[in-house]
């Protein structure tokens, strides 16, 4: 019998064993030896056989395709030239973290040069794998939110609009569309038209979607 024959028999024995106990005879076991039966139970160490085979079929992977071991998620990333390779493959495990459609964290725990991060998100935007978005935000506070993400067509247009307003009422289409807050949460007050027709003070923060799927060529090889 081959070991892995003589492990599977052995593991469905024991499975079997445990289907077939008698719930009815432990009932009439007393709460005291029951107690000690459970506690007994759970001191025994379970070895976890499939989490120990997995790790060791990781590693069998790893060493036929050694390509998983570098930038493989994302290949695109291969093609910068401003950062490590160290670099470049935090990037690729740390794309892989979030699901399509969700907002990117900021890249400046793994590079600290906002000149880098700067080239970095727009080789990403350039690539297909990120896109900007943008959002207004509460000229005053700077946290509340006054607008959803926005592409940047439709920020584009939203900025041409704002610029053109010249009363509240404008404001007020804005806000009915459903494009701008005229409501700060965080303030607890109406938004000044003034500071957000003046492109010193309006607040526009930048977000990162990611929009393309990683690579899955290794997944299932
Ligand atoms: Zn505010």
């Amino acid at each position: 019998m081959n070991v892995q024959n003589d492990i599977l028999s052995k593991y469905i024995e024991f499975q079997r064993f445990l289907d077939g106990i008698n719930m009815e005879e432990l009932k009439s076991l007393s709460r005291e030896d029951l107690s000690t039966l459970k506690k007994q139970l759970h001191e025994v160490n379970h070895r976890n056989l499939p989490y120990e085979i997995g790790k060791i079929i990781a590693k069998k992977k790893e060493d036929e395709f050694p390509q998983i071991l570098g930038i493989h998620h994302y290949p695109e990333l291969q093609e910068i030239t401003f950062l490590n390779e160290a670099t470049k493959l935090e990037i690729d495990k740390h794309l892989i973290s979030f699901r399509v459609g969700q907002y990117l964290n900021s890249f400046y725990r793994f590079i600290s040069s906002s000149e880098k991060v700067l080239m970095l998100e727009d080789f990403l935007v350039d690539k297909g794998i990120v896109e900007q978005m943008f959002i207004v935000k509460c000229p005053c506070c700077t946290h509340g939110h006054l607008s959803e993400p926005l592409t940047t067509e439709v920020w584009d247009a939203l900025k041409k609009r704002i610029q053109s307003m010249e009363d509240e009422e404008d404001f007020d289409s804005l806000t009915d569309e459903g494009f701008l807050e005229s409501y700060c949460m965080e303030c607890d007050d109406e938004i000044d038209l003034s500071l957000l027709k003046n492109e010193k003070r309006i607040v526009v923060k930048k977000a990162l979607k990611l929009i393309k799927s990683r690579d899955t060529t290794y997944d299932n090889v």
